[in-house]
């Protein structure tokens, strides 16, 4: 299901039109001329941002004062997307405490499937849309609300739909969307982890190729073998590690908010106990700093008396939104150094390559004051999922894309995709206002 609603178009950028009916202006003099370049060079017009309109307001002026009508039109900013999908996984509904689908209130949570993932976010997205709709205000940018399908798996059927068949319904500049944290410890935010850019899943399996043969008569080409070793090499493998501008940021900033291990670690991720460290205990920094390669699947063999002719291992690929793919494959290829291991590559659930979305935006700096001024004791960290969203998608299509998220616990975290999701009754009104609070900033007429 797809729904869209626009509205009130504004303002930005200008051309000046003026229409002479009547007799014509008597620029008779290279004197008057002069004067004109000299006002217009005054007024400083260096683009970005340009500033025209105080020098399309100068010749206005002077046409007036003619007597000829001039016009100024100001064109409009590019839109703003809320976006959040209406889609959700799937519940193992004997493991939940209550009905998943019923929406019960207990203890100031509402308890269901999708209330965080992603019903929360559509929820606060409307009210915010609808605020300024009631409140007719003047925007300098179209805010478009797009609820979405597919997101969990099927994108074909959501924002894959609409880039192919309604890119200018959505063509935005910036795009707030899933795929934020903000993490609430001792009932305050400890951060406001927005995401810029994500890893991209490029799923490889490893294929290894042998003689069957009976069990009692070892054969050096033994598939199972084989496999086992690429396997153990290529999921034991530091990739190198390589950090982005947003990746950066969040080190620096995480390091002032974390205990002095993890900090020290942060602050020198080259040295080979601050990776051991974060690869021992905080796996989900670890995958920041680089491409990884996790084995999920190994398959081989039916019989335990029976050699079989193949193999298949299954490797989740995450790769960094700059990775040079065919590089990592032979890399890979070159480390696991088996003529009897082929790599294929998965084209399923592939996201395209989505470059990080500044830390430098307006967009960007609004979600920063907005959380300034919500939390004030707390701060906003720029952030790389190492998972996949649609962001990916309105990214490679050129729009800035940020991802946030309701202020709630890590054991309310843990429990999107799992049984029990709950969200806080409270963290959603603090997430609307937030989304207010950044959505005026960019979009309301100054
Ligand atoms: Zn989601």
């Amino acid at each position: 299901m797809r729904s869209r609603i626009r509205f009130a178009v504004r303002i930005f950028a200008l051309a000046l039109l003026a229409v002479m009916t009547a007799s014509p202006l008597a620029f008779s003099q290279e004197s008057e001329a002069a004067q004109f370049l000299t006002a217009l060079i005054k007024i400083d017009t260096s683009n970005p941002p340009g500033n025209e309109a105080s020098a399309a307001e100068y010749l206005k002026g002077i046409l007036e004062k003619e007597g000829i009508q001039a016009q100024i039109y100001e064109g409009k900013k590019r839109p703003l997307l809320l976006l959040a999908h209406l889609d959700v996984v799937g519940v193992e509904r004997s493991k939940w405490t209550v009905d998943p689908f019923a929406a019960m209130i207990k203890d100031g949570y509402i308890y269901g499937r999708g209330s965080i993932d992603d019903k929360g976010m559509v929820a606060a997205n409307l009210e915010v849309f609808l605020r300024l709709h009631r409140e007719k205000v003047p925007l300098d940018r179209d805010v478009i609300f797009l609820a979405e399908a597919g997101e969990e798996g099927t994108p074909r059927f959501g924002i894959e739909y609409m880039i192919a068949e309604h890119w200018d319904q959505i063509d935005s500049e910036f795009a707030l969307n899933e795929g934020g944290t903000a993490l609430m410890e001792n009932g305050k935010l400890k951060y406001m982890g927005v995401a810029t850019t994500e890893k991209v899943p490029r799923g490889m399996t490893l294929m290894a190729h042998g003689t069957s043969g009976h069990g009692s008569i070892p054969r050096l080409d033994n598939p199972v073998v084989h496999l086992s070793a690429a396997v153990a090499k290529l999921g034991s493998w530091q990739t190198p590690m390589r950090l982005n501008e947003t990746t950066k940021l969040l080190f620096e900033r995480l390091a002032n908010l974390s205990e002095p291990k993890l900090a020290n670690a942060l602050r020198n991720l080259h040295d080979e106990s601050s990776q051991k460290l974060l690869a021992s205990e905080h796996p989900e920094l670890y995958s920041k700093l680089r491409t990884s390669i996790v084995p999920t699947i190994i398959k081989g063999g039916f019989r335990s008396n029976v050699i079989p002719a193949e193999a298949e291992a299954t490797l989740d690929v995450r790769a960094l939104p700059d990775e040079d793919i065919d590089r990592l494959v032979a890399q890979m290829k070159e480390l696991v150094n088996d003529p009897a291991i082929e790599i294929r590559r998965v084209a399923e659930n592939n996201r395209p390559f989505n470059p990080p979305s500044p830390v430098s935006s307006e967009m960007f700096a609004a979600l920063e004051h907005a959380q300034q001024k919500l939390f004030p004791a707390s701060v906003t960290l720029p952030d790389m999922l190492t998972g996949a969203t649609d962001g990916a998608e309105l990214r490679a299509k050129g729009v800035k894309v940020y991802g946030i998220a309701a202020p709630k616990t890590a054991d309310d975290e843990r429990r999107v995709h799992g049984n029990d999701e709950r969200m806080p009754l409270a963290g959603l009104d603090q997430f609307v206002e937030y989304i207010d609070a950044a959505t005026r900033e960019v979009a309301v007429a100054k």
